[in-house]
């Protein structure tokens, strides 16, 4: 029997008012439906904000380390299931198990470095200019906080958005993307069984326009982190920065990876294989632009080519497999429309472009890893977030027409460049518009101790994970303290 999944709301698992639920669906096998979850409404998320402020002065006045101590207890309950939650993972988004497990870890550090923020949470002590004054900065919490959630890292975003905001002393409220509510669930119920006191985590399901916006529009709300696409996080900015709140916006890219004329072809390919295609080319940091220099464009095609259609594609779950499906029906039009567009403009397919289709593949919505060549910077598969497995290769004569290549898109998420020649690697690096730099390495695969943010629209406000982290979490207090009356 299909197991039914409960809100949390006030440390209790809630049914929704309405009762109505909706099923989180298998992408690699539409015949399994991997849970129900609460169809919330306006109702259920006023009861998950009410519970988040009347536990939040208590939560805040609790010392940091020992709310740091909750994530400690947790990232332990969550390293006992590692394997069953990389499972839950695969099944409810898609990914290969490996990568599901790998994202379930980073879930698990995430929370043991925002455990051991409680206990550091630094501020500045600066020197006067009057005699015996002390001066120094303390952080605060905010008070509550709303985390908007999409599902293709369903377990990293809400971990790197809840630790740092409950570790800051903050009530949270977060709502995970429809698609794969599951694994926040798993981390949410780790919280719960390690003991975190009622109300200072609230989780809540159901749509963007029924929960997302009530969420936001909540009075007492005093902060808004989403990640998500442009579209819904530049109408969030709108509704938010009327209330002269605080955001923060993650949203999508085009990001390029530059391979240069010196560079060894097939450590190139791999970089590009692996940035495309990993995730079904689902991860916001996928790498969407090949631009590669006229001298090696040739014979790094063939053997991208090679490398591409070598990546099996098939049920995630299994051993072997490289890439799973698209996340759902809507993802997998997206990518074929996409498809369709890039061959109308006159990009030329070299590889993939297909709906996969027989056995397994009629269950799911599997799509072939595609390559695109003879793509112009006009064009719309060169401009616009596709989400999905789709290449552009795009021929720059040399460093300078490569840069400008790279520049010449909205977005400024991440970015890397493949090659041996430092003035280049320092160039590249000053020059490109991008949040992320990564060199001879795939423009996906960030690390949680390091700040994770885009540039450019992109992104908004703060930036997330590592040390900068609870920057958004607490506001500064500035105290100037004379310790003698004379
Ligand atoms: P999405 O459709 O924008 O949804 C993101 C979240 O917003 C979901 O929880 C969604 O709920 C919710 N939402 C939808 N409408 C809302 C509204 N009116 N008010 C409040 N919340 C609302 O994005 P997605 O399809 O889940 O994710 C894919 C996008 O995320 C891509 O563009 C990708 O580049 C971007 N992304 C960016 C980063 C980054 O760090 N820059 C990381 C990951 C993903 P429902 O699920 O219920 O619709």
């Amino acid at each position: 029997m299909t197991e039914t999944f409960r809100n949390y709301v006030g440390g209790r698992w809630l049914e929704c008012m309405s009762k109505k639920t909706f099923p989180n669906v298998n992408p690699a096998n539409t015949d399994e439906v991997v849970g129900l979850f609460q169809a919330s409404g306006p109702e259920d998320t006023q009861a998950a904000c009410e519970a988040a402020a009347q536990a939040q002065p208590a939560w805040a006045a609790l010392p940091a380390p020992r709310r740091g101590e909750y994530l400690f207890k947790a990232a332990e309950i969550l390293e006992s299931r590692l394997d069953e939650l990389g499972a839950d993972m695969t099944r409810e988004e898609g990914k290969t198990l490996p990568e599901a497990k790998g994202e379930v870890k980073r879930a698990i550090n995430i929370f043991r470095y925002f455990g051991g923020e409680g206990a550091r949470q630094f501020s500045y002590q600066i020197p006067s200019e009057r005699e015996n004054v002390f001066c120094y900065t303390l952080r605060k919490p905010l008070g509550i906080v709303a985390l908007i959630t999409p599902w293709n890292f369903p377990s990293a975003i809400p971990a790197w958005k809840m630790a740092p905001a409950l570790v800051a002393g903050n009530a949270v409220v977060i709502k995970p993307a429809s698609l794969a509510p599951l694994s926040a669930y798993r981390l949410v119920e780790a919280l719960h069984e390690a003991g975190i006191p009622a109300g200072a985590l609230n989780y809540i399901t159901g749509s963007g326009g029924a929960v997302g916006n009530t969420l936001v529009e909540y009075p007492g709300v005093r902060a808004v982190s989403f990640t998500g696409s442009c579209e819904v996080g530049n109408a969030l900015y709108d509704k938010v920065t009327r209330r002269k709140i605080r955001v923060q916006l993650e949203m999508g890219g085009k990001n390029p990876t530059i391979v240069l004329k010196d560079t060894d072809l097939d450590y190139a390919a791999d970089v590009l294989v692996n940035g495309a295609f990993f995730s079904t080319g689902q991860k916001c940091t996928a790498c969407s632009r090949a631009i590669i220099e006229r001298a090696i464009y040739e014979p790094l095609v063939e053997k991208l080519i090679a490398k591409t259609r070598a990546l099996k594609v098939g049920n995630p779950l299994e051993p072997g497999i490289g890439m799973g499906p698209a996340v759902d029906a809507g993802q997998l039009d997206t990518d074929l429309k996409y498809i369709e567009i890039a061959k109308k403009e006159g990009a030329r397919l070299l590889c993939g472009g297909n709906r996969l289709t027989g056995g397994i593949y009629d269950k799911g919505y599997f799509v072939e890893p595609t390559l695109f060549t003879d793509v112009t910077p006009e064009m719309r598969i060169a401009q616009e977030e596709v989400f999905g497995p789709v290449l552009a290769l795009m021929q720059a004569k040399d460093f300078d027409d490569a840069m400008r290549l790279a520049n010449c898109v909205r977005f400024g998420l991440s970015a890397s460049i493949v090659t041996r020649d430092v003035t280049r690697i320092h160039q590249f690096v000053n020059r490109i518009e991008a949040g992320l730099i990564t060199v001879n390495l795939p423009t996906a695969g960030v690390e949680y101790q390091l700040p994770f943010g885009g540039t450019k629209e992109s992104s908004f406000g703060m930036r997330e994970q590592g040390p900068l982290a609870l920057d958004f979490y607490t506001e500064s207090r500035t105290v100037y303290l004379k310790y003698t009356q004379a």
